[in-house]
C-alpha cells in the first residue's frame, strides 16, 4: 500500500480522468448507498490501521479547515486569549460572528513538527477529515475525489473501492 504523500501526489494526478471515470460510474450504478458505505468504512478501517498521520500532517499544510463559531471560542478559551484576539491573530479577513471561517494562514498556524498544536480541542472540520465515517459516501464523491491527492488514507480507500466494484473493462 502507498503512503508516501509525495508519490501520491503524483500517482492521483496520473490516474484523475480515471478516477473521474470511477465516481461517474459510482453515482449512476445501482449499488444501494449502504452497501457503498459499509465497503467504505470497512476499507477505511483497515487502510488507516496502517497510516501514521503524525508522519504526514498533509491535509493541515495544504488544506483550510472551516471554523464554526464554536471552534474559535473553543480555540481562543485554550490558548487563554480573549475570542477578538484570537480572530484578530488567526482567523481570515473580517469574518463575522458566528459566519464559518478560515485560518488566515496555511499551513495551519497550529502544526508544529507535524502534529497538531491543539489536538485536544481541534476544530470539528479536523476531527472529522477524511470524512470516510460519514453516511452516503456516494453523494460525497467530489470531496473523496478531491482529497485522492491531498490524504494517503483517502487515495487508498479509493483505489480499494475502484477494485472492488468496478469492473476491468469498465476501465
Ligand atoms: S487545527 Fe490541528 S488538525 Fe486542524 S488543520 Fe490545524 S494542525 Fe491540523
Amino acid at each position: 500500500m502507498e503512503n508516501d504523500i509525495r508519490k501520491i501526489e503524483q500517482q492521483a494526478r496520473l490516474r484523475e480522468d480515471e478516477n473521474w471515470r470511477f465516481r461517474s460510474y459510482l453515482k449512476a450504478s445501482d449499488l444501494p448507498a449502504s452497501r457503498i458505505d459499509a465497503l467504505v468504512r470497512k476499507l477505511y478501517q483497515e487502510v488507516s490501521a496502517q497510516i501514521d498521520c503524525t508522519k504526514c500532517g498533509n491535509c493541515c499544510r495544504v488544506m483550510q479547515p472551516l471554523l464554526t463559531e464554536a471552534d474559535i471560542k473553543r480555540l481562543a478559551a485554550h490558548l487563554d486569549l480573549p475570542v477578538k484576539q484570537f480572530r484578530d491573530d488567526f482567523i481570515k479577513g473580517n469574518s463575522e460572528e458566528g459566519a464559518v471561517a478560515e485560518f488566515s494562514t496555511m499551513p495551519c498556524p497550529f502544526l508544529r513538527d507535524n502534529i497538531c498544536s491543539v489536538y485536544d480541542c481541534r476544530p470539528r472540520d479536523c476531527r472529522s477529515y477524511p470524512h470516510l465515517h460519514k453516511k452516503d459516501f456516494v453523494f460525497r464523491m467530489n470531496q473523496a475525489y478531491a482529497n485522492c491527492s491531498v490524504c494517503p488514507i483517502v487515495f487508498n480507500v479509493y483505489e480499494g473501492l475502484k477494485s472492488e466494484l468496478w469492473r476491468a473493462g469498465k476501465r
